[in-house]
């Protein structure tokens, strides 16, 4: 080869190497079905020795793997080691939620005139889909190779599933970025009118899965107010300030300091936040969290008009986690990226009606570094 063609040559192989070099993705089994479907667990990672596990049932989170201060690699999402406890389990740990994440009042809402009555699966309420929502069910896996950086999931859900109108073609691209982000983006189509709201139900603990509370995690919610709920977890209506109550994150504050002081049964934080930026405005910044000890910081930018901060109330040390680890009450905690909980029956909050000939198409990046 002339000296001259060299070059180019040689930027144009460092280029592709430069790309492979930094991306992957594995499988293995994860196990089966009841119905004998197999179940795979997918790993993207990258070359900062950050990788997600994602396996093709309820297209859910297994694990995350994120380093430290000081390079030390840790999972920080709760989660089990195999398929079997995911039937069962209703706190939905990693899960796609849908196809309505959160509650819909006494599972009824109106379309169109006409009414629709969905299964009560978290009395007097229907919580994240129903009973067999997204998260109980198969999704096909489609990925671009061994580096790849991206995998995607979908499903067609069946119209009247769960009780919900018209055949949704859904799906969830999950991507790792060099930069140690994962982006999640969800995409959707109706041949009725129907409702919608995804989300992903990841509980983040960044000190490490099993390694204790979430409370002296620092938490900054840009959000100036947020949804008051009845005694049934249900929006009252009312768009609340923040100022001056336990739910005000605005600056930095440890998740446990005001977390008696906002009640609930079992007590901790369980609210929607209306972010500030516009309804409908490109992705952005709408939490950050910082775990001080591991210097670990996640921040989380989204296009949704709502977040859905939960501090684990409800779990109560009955599951037993990756490598025999119990997860205890606020030992995770969640940030759904989401349309407000049972806007479906408040006309002021904003629509999640998907109709046919439109997309329903959302980004939620979670972006992980270290201070
Ligand atoms: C809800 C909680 C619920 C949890 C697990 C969260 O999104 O806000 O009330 O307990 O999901 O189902």
């Amino acid at each position: 080869m002339k000296p001259l063609f060299v070059l180019p040559a040689l930027l144009c192989s460092l280029a592709l190497f430069d790309l492979s070099a930094n991306a992957a993705l594995s499988e293995k089994s994860f196990g089966k079905t009841p119905q004998g479907k197999k179940v795979t667990l997918y790993t993207l990672s990258n070359a900062n020795g950050m990788s997600v596990g994602i396996m093709n049932y309820g297209a859910t989170v297994v694990n995350l793997i994120v380093p430290d201060r000081s390079g030390k690699l840790g999972d920080v999402a709760l989660g089990f080691d195999r398929v079997t406890p995911y039937f069962t389990q209703t706190a939905y740990l990693g899960a796609t939620a849908g196809r309505y994440a959160n509650r819909i009042a006494n599972g009824q809402f109106h379309l169109d005139g006409k009414a629709y009555q969905l299964p009560k699966n978290n009395a007097p309420n229907t919580l994240h889909g129903g009973f067999l929502g997204f998260d109980k069910q198969m999704w096909t896996a489609k990925t671009a190779g061994a580096e790849a950086n991206e995998i995607t999931f979908s499903r067609v859900s069946p119209d009247g599933e769960e009780g919900y109108p018209g055949k949704l073609d859904a799906s969830v691209t999950f991507t790792l970025t060099k930069k140690n982000e994962l982006q999640i983006s969800y995409l959707a189509t109706t041949d009725k009118p129907t409702i919608i709201n995804l989300t992903n139900h990841t509980y983040f603990n960044l000190a490490g899965a099993g390694n204790g509370s979430i409370l002296e995690h620092l938490l900054t919610l840009k959000a100036d107010a947020f949804t008051p709920v009845n005694a049934t977890l249900i929006p009252t209506g009312e768009i609340k300030d923040v100022a001056g109550t336990a739910w005000d994150f605005r600056s930095a504050t440890p998740i446990g300091l005001h977390l008696k002081e906002a009640g609930g049964k079992p007590i901790g934080f369980d609210h929607n936040y209306v972010l500030n930026k516009g309804l409908f405005s490109d992705r952005s910044l709408a939490a950050i969290v910082e775990e001080p000890k591991s210097g670990r910081v996640m921040k989380v930018y989204t296009d949704q008009p709502g977040i859905q901060f939960y501090s684990g109330n409800f779990l109560d040390g009955t599951l037993t986690g990756k490598g025999g680890k119990v997860y205890h009450q606020y030992d995770g905690f969640c940030l759904e990226t989401q349309h407000y909980p049972d806007s479906p029956n408040e006309k002021a909050f904003p629509s999640t009606v998907l109709l046919p000939g439109q997309t329903y198409q959302t980004t939620t990046t979670y972006a992980f570094s270290v201070k």
